[in-house]
């Protein structure tokens, strides 16, 4: 069964319009423009290395090709610039492993209806040394982006209510380069912050 083609700006994913050329990857110039600055703002740090997957819109790991792909396999995955071209899934994913020190933690709903962060998450921003923070897939949670060591990924329930968790290796992350507020482009050093919180 042909796959009806859908509009690549995640946010969107609408239908393409029944006019567009069979190679058109985006409803409207409108959002060609948003998807084209969400690749830009994500730092060099993590597309100059070649972790890079698809994912279903169910955060299922994918090929640029669309088979399943796996975050131990680096034979499954690929450069930042092929799987930013490929139309496989609904977005893209970076696999944090061995040896690179990057690092991610996933706050979840932290953001309220008017996009303001709740004082949990608050927090850690204000702990977190500058560093990229983009929003994540489900718009309502935020992915904090930086260097660091760590083993295992650890879940951490804190005083003031919410949950953060800390992925270091052997993880594939959705990332969809929406940068939140005006963190820079670019990976700060997590290491104190992600000692304190453990
Ligand atoms: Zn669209």
């Amino acid at each position: 069964m042909p796959r009806t083609p859908r509009c690549q700006h995640e946010p969107c994913r609408g239908p393409l319009p029944i006019t567009a050329r069979t190679d058109a990857r985006y409803c409207s110039g409108r959002c060609r423009t948003a998807a084209c600055r969400a690749r830009r703002s994500i730092p060099r740090e993590l597309t100059s290395r070649p972790r890079w997957v698809r994912r279903s819109a169910r955060k299922v790991p994918l090929t640029t090709g669309g088979a399943t792909a796996s975050s131990t396999d680096p034979g499954t995955w690929a450069r930042y610039r092929e799987a930013a071209a490929s139309d496989a899934g609904a977005g893209l994913g970076y696999v944090l492993a061995d040896g690179d020190g990057v690092v991610c933690l996933d706050l979840d709903h932290c953001l309220t209806a008017d996009g303001e962060v709740v004082g949990w998450a608050q927090n850690i921003l204000d702990a977190a040394r500058p560093t990229w923070v983009e929003r994540s897939v489900s718009g309502d949670g935020l992915h904090v982006w930086g260097l660091g060591e760590l083993q295992h990924g650890r879940r951490i329930a804190l005083d003031g209510g919410g949950t953060v968790e800390l992925y270091g290796t052997g993880r594939y992350i959705a990332v969809t380069g929406q940068t939140f507020g005006g963190t820079p482009q670019r990976l700060g050093d997590l290491g104190p912050l992600i000692r304190e919180l453990l």
